[in-house]
């Protein structure tokens, strides 16, 4: 077997282990006490607070939602759906990277084909009056709670195939149960030949639900109120916009660190399977009753600044795929790329070489587009003003994670590439914020 994980050690073990139990303990009671708050207590953290303090462990486990069969129905229908639309959409072939044992894993590219057939399909069901997307609406605390359970089991699922029957040689065990469990054991499991299990997980379960809910969310505020206030177009289509940018890039996603290097367990998978569709798309839950009338000049120019943050956000991941895809062969602004050559082994003790861009966004600071990717959260977000703080959570955490991110993949290049990476640093000293961090 491989190395384990390699993402456990850039936290000190205690900090690490800290992070991990928390993280596994806390995630699912927060999920259903952010629904709750949203749908159940006006979005406010103070009222939910004042029940608990009223009514205890128990009146927690009385909000908890036990897990319908219509939940159930609902997950399994749609699971099964972008399953079959993975399987049977044609799309391009394409390759992802070099994996650390050599392997180069190959993909079928039909994600945008997938995201126009879900969305046309879903709308459609409600337009003829097939399916009304307001039932998943009214039982989405029954369906968090199903998809906690669920996404658990499954985690397990992928532990216990990691160790009896891993898809290639990027499989491996640290020796430990919790880490294992959480980071993952399998960098790309698949069912079969062709069924990979972390595309599904994050891209077609995970993305396409938050395309999903956010027209959901719109259609339940239409049937509440005989109309769609303009927050909530303002929210609901920078949300899409992004969800479509998304797919659009799908396969260059597939070259990211999600993909390349986090293994499929709790963190990744789970995050996906439930993180995504309940705390994501948290600021459009909000919206649904909390319909704010912004005016068009604010609604627009929301609109205006939103969309600006995905597309540069886009622009940064499209300049550094299209620098590796020509092999620094192409114009960066205008210009020659600048580059570094940075040669690293790999774990079977390969010579490779990597080009690293040192212009464009990627001169400005090693991580800046994640410096719109949180401006743009933060413009479909502040159509809810500033009544409450819940519908900034996203916001936050997204701050946190890619504070955190920034870190981790720092790390990881700079065992990867050594002294190259030093290189790099110094050519482009900061992290995030260019002058500031
Ligand atoms: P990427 O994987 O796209 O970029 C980091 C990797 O790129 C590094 O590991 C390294 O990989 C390579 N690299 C680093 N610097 C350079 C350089 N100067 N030139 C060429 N290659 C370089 O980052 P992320 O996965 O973090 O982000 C991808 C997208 O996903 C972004 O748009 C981000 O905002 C978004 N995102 C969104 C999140 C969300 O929850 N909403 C969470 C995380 C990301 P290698 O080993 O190949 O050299």
């Amino acid at each position: 077997m491989a190395a384990a994980p390699e993402t456990k050690t850039v936290h000190s073990p205690a900090l690490t282990y800290f992070s991990m139990l928390s993280l596994l303990s806390l995630c699912p009671p927060f999920v259903i006490l952010l629904w709750y708050t949203m749908v159940h207590a006006d979005g406010s953290v103070v009222q939910t607070w004042n029940y608990l303090k009223q009514h205890g462990l128990q009146g927690f486990i009385d909000i908890w939602p036990r897990p319908t069969a219509i939940a159930w129905k609902i997950i399994f229908v749609y699971g099964a759906f972008e399953a079959a639309l993975q399987l049977l959409l044609p799309g391009k072939r394409v390759e992802g990277p070099i994996s650390p044992t050599g392997n180069r894993p190959v993909y079928k590219a039909n994600g945008m084909a997938a995201y126009f057939v879900t969305l046309v399909t879903y709308i459609s069901l409600w337009w003829f009056e097939i399916f009304n997307p307001t039932v998943v609406y009214d039982h989405l605390g029954e369906i968090y709670s199903a998809l906690i359970f669920g996404s658990l089991i499954f985690c397990v699922f992928l532990y216990i195939k990691g160790h009896v029957a891993p898809s290639s040689t990027d499989s491996g065990s640290s020796g430990n149960l919790i880490i294992d469990f959480y980071w993952g054991m399998e960098l790309y499991p698949r069912i079969g030949k062709n069924f990979d299990i972390k595309v599904f997980t994050n891209c077609r379960f995970g993305m396409m639900s938050w395309a999903v809910l956010a027209v959901t969310y719109c259609i339940k505020q239409y049937e509440l109120n005989g109309k769609v206030s303009d927050s909530m177009l303002v929210n609901t289509t920078l949300m899409l916009v992004y969800v479509t940018k998304f797919f659009w890039w799908e396969a260059g996603y597939w070259n990211t660190m999600d993909i390349a290097h986090d293994r499929a367990g709790f963190y990744i998978c789970w995050g996906c399977l439930v993180w995504v569709p309940s705390v994501y798309t948290s600021p459009g839950m909000y919206l649904v009753n909390h319909p704010v009338n912004l005016g068009m000049q604010l609604a627009l120019s929301i609109l205006v600044a939103g969309i600006l943050c995905i597309y540069i956000n886009y622009d940064c991941d499209r300049q550094r795929q299209e620098f590796r895809r020509t092999n620094g062969k192409c114009k960066i602004w205008g210009k020659a790329p600048s580059k570094i050559e940075a040669t690293y082994t790999t774990t079977s003790g390969e010579t490779k070489t990597s080009l690293l861009l040192t212009s464009g966004w990627w001169g400005l600071a090693r991580h800046f587009h994640y410096v719109p990717e949180i401006l743009a959260a933060f413009f479909w977000t502040v159509p809810a003003l500033f009544n409450h703080f819940l519908p900034y959570f996203y916001v936050v955490f997204l701050t946190i994670l890619l504070f955190d991110r920034a870190k981790r993949d720092d790390d990881r290049c700079r065992s990867k590439y050594g002294k190259y990476w030093k290189l790099y640093c110094n050519k482009v000293p900061y992290k995030i914020i260019p002058g500031i961090y």
